[in-house]
């Protein structure tokens, strides 16, 4: 696992390549996005902790996950900090990217306004851009 040591985060684009698998990479770190329904974790209930991929950080607890039905994971919240908003206007649209707050990888996109959950928040988050950490109980 990722310490919290963040002087251990890789410093350029080539050593996140290295560090990355070539899907994680187009991902995390150029802003790509995986295909809807093909994330593995777009159904998963599993209690636990969802991690940044790229650096460990603690991001999205599993109970703030909910069944958007959108094909990609989606929370209602997050870690009070873990996760930074940018505008997005690629695509011909404005939408507000995520991102780690700590290793400034991309995540997904927020939307608020739905009425999904009663937060009324969705974080649209690639399957790549996450890894669950199952509950130990
Ligand atoms: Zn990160």
């Amino acid at each position: 696992m990722a310490s919290d040591n963040i002087t251990d985060l890789p410093r350029t684009e080539d050593e996140w390549r290295v560090r990355l698998s070539p899907e994680e990479f187009r991902v995390l770190r150029q802003a790509g996005t995986e295909a809807p329904w093909s994330g593995e974790y777009v159904n998963t209930k599993t209690r636990g902790m969802y991690h940044c991929r790229a650096c460990g950080a603690n991001l999205f607890p599993s109970d703030f996950k909910f069944a958007s039905d959108c094909g990609w994971p989606s929370f209602d919240d997050a870690i009070p900090g873990a996760v930074k908003e940018i505008e997005d206007r690629s695509h011909g649209m404005v939408r507000t990217e995520i991102r780690c707050a700590r290793c400034d990888s991309h995540l997904g996109h927020v939307f608020h306004g739905e009425h999904f959950t009663p937060k009324n928040t969705r974080h649209c988050v690639n399957s790549l851009s996450i890894r669950l950490e199952p509950a130990g109980d």
